[in-house]
């Protein structure tokens, strides 16, 4: 029997406030343990939150970036659970009222395009952190989270494969990247998931029992977990046994999943709505200022790279991944507009070294200037595409520009035709028996006079003024 996969994602960003969801407390990262708290994040009895503004605006940007409706009346749930890191022995979050429902995301797959819907998109805030000090049998407990703002969003069960999920997540991230309201440093856990699988027979329309993989910090570990997790539920299947709804953990070292702990239920958490926090109302004029606020999203920037500037969809998908790339791209093509010779050396050369140093575009060494500049000595003939490639290594170690590069090193390309001509014949006089062998019909032999031009030039040859010469002077004989 054959089966398929059934995947729902949930997924938590933390949102770019600078203060928490309903204190002043401040949201920055690795601070002293501790000490970003007050009475209200420390859960204290008697205080009161208030709803920090710019996490509902960001919550609801999002919500409009993913097609969702957002419901004018919303409001808090407390979620109740007993856990070292949540001192309020509950969590604020939204339930049977939240902000937004029922949108959807279209991502790419080697199938063609998918849309996967959303069930929700909601508010709730962090909890705190438990440090594990293996030497000692103690654990400690900071608190500089609890309380920073994060939406959850659900997905519908539409996901098939690991391969969509990865594809679902890097979309996702893009959107809440590029619209400015998440870091998506999935490190530091600002972009984290938990991925929900079933197995049933294909053709089959009821949902199978699903397990959960918790906190998924990185594409990878998802797309590896879940597989994983196909593989043995199929196994299990085939064998007459019955899954086990539970959460499982996905250990990165040995690739396999195990049992973390049983399933809870949503009626486990005596959910009831916050009577500390008034209900919302989110006015239409505030859902139209922001959605006239948001800013061109990466389906939109891609499909505006394909028609604008004729690249492939392919180069379109790479570029576009990353708001600054996008930028970087742009920028470069303003100053030496031929498009596709920018986005493949974006492509290859820059995303290369870029991997390599552990970089980000925003702290790469060549400025857009600069590579224009470059781009533009080979487009002119100044420099052959090789040599090219030798000089943008040193600009990306050194920051110097091309033209002094090429200065210091001697690097300039010879294009003196008498200069070139001169030693096409004495590359021809020294090989007699090739020559002899290409005017027999062995034309390919092309290539190694070409190369031994280059030789003796150190590569500094104008390649085409190279062939045309050597084809004139074997003519000749
Ligand atoms: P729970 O109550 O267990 O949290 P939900 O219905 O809230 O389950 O769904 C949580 C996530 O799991 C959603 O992303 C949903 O799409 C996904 N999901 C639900 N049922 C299944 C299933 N049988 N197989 C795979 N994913 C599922
Ligand atoms: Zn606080
Ligand atoms: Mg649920």
């Amino acid at each position: 029997m054959d089966y398929e996969a059934v995947i729902g994602l949930e997924i938590h960003a933390q949102l770019l406030t600078d203060s928490k969801a309903f204190c002043s407390c401040t949201t920055r990262f690795g601070a002293e343990p501790n000490s970003n708290t007050c009475p209200i994040c420390l859960g204290m009895p008697g205080v009161l939150p208030v709803l920090n503004r710019k996490a509902l605006e960001f919550t609801v940007k999002m919500a409009l970036a993913c097609n969702c409706r957002i419901n004018e009346f919303n409001r808090f749930a407390r979620k109740n659970y007993y856990y070292p890191d949540l001192p309020k022995n509950y969590q604020i979050s939204q339930y049977e009222l939240p902000i937004s429902e029922n949108g959807f995301v279209e991502i790419e797959t080697s199938q063609g395009k998918r849309r996967i819907g959303l069930t929700r998109i909601h508010m709730e805030e962090d909890a705190g952190k438990l440090i594990h000090d293996e030497t000692k049998p103690v654990s400690y407990v900071d608190l500089n989270r609890t309380g920073v703002p994060l939406i959850e969003i659900v997905s519908e069960p539409d996901i098939r494969s690991p391969e969509e999920a990865g594809a679902f997540l890097r979309e996702l991230r893009a959107v809440l990247v590029y619209l400015g309201i998440c870091d998506g440093n999935m490190e530091e856990g600002s972009f984290r998931c938990d991925a929900n699988v079933s197995v049933r027979p294909k053709g089959e329309q009821a949902l199978g029992i699903k397990t959960e993989l918790k906190n998924m910090n990185s594409f990878r570990f998802v797309e590896r977990g879940l597989q994983f997790e196909i593989d043995r539920q199929i196994e299990l299947l085939k064998a007459g046994e019955r899954i086990v709804q539970e959460t499982r953990l996905f250990d990165s070292a040995t690739g396999t999943t195990a049992s973390m702990r049983s399933k809870e239920y949503a009626h486990d958490y005596r959910y009831f709505p916050d009577p500390d926090l008034l209900p919302i109302r989110v006015e239409p004029a505030l859902v139209e200022r922001l959605r006239s606020e948001l800013p061109e999203l990466p389906t939109e920037k891609k499909l505006r790279f394909v028609n604008e500037f004729g690249i492939p969809a392919y180069d379109a998908g790479v570029l576009t991944a990353s708001r600054e790339l996008a930028l970087y791209f742009e920028e470069t093509v303003k100053l030496f507009p031929k498009p596709k010779m920018v986005s493949n050396w974006i492509m290859t050369e820059l995303m290369r070294r870029l991997k390599g140093e552990e970089h980000g575009i925003d702290s790469c060494p060549i400025s857009a200037e600069q590579l224009a500049a470059l781009l533009r000595l080979v487009d002119e003939g100044s420099i052959s595409g090789k040599i090219a490639k030798t000089v943008f290594d040193e600009m990306f170690d050194t920051g110097k520009d091309s033209s002094a590069i090429i200065e210091e090193k001697g690097l300039v390309q010879i294009s003196d035709q008498g200069e070139l001509v001169e030693i096409a014949r004495k590359v021809l006089e020294d090989n007699p028996s090739e020559v002899e062998k290409y005017l027999e019909g062995k034309t390919k032999l092309m290539g190694f006079f070409v190369g031994q031009v280059m030789k003796v030039t150190q590569g500094k040859a104008n390649p085409a003024m190279v062939n045309q010469i050597l084809m004139e002077e074997l003519k000749k004989r």
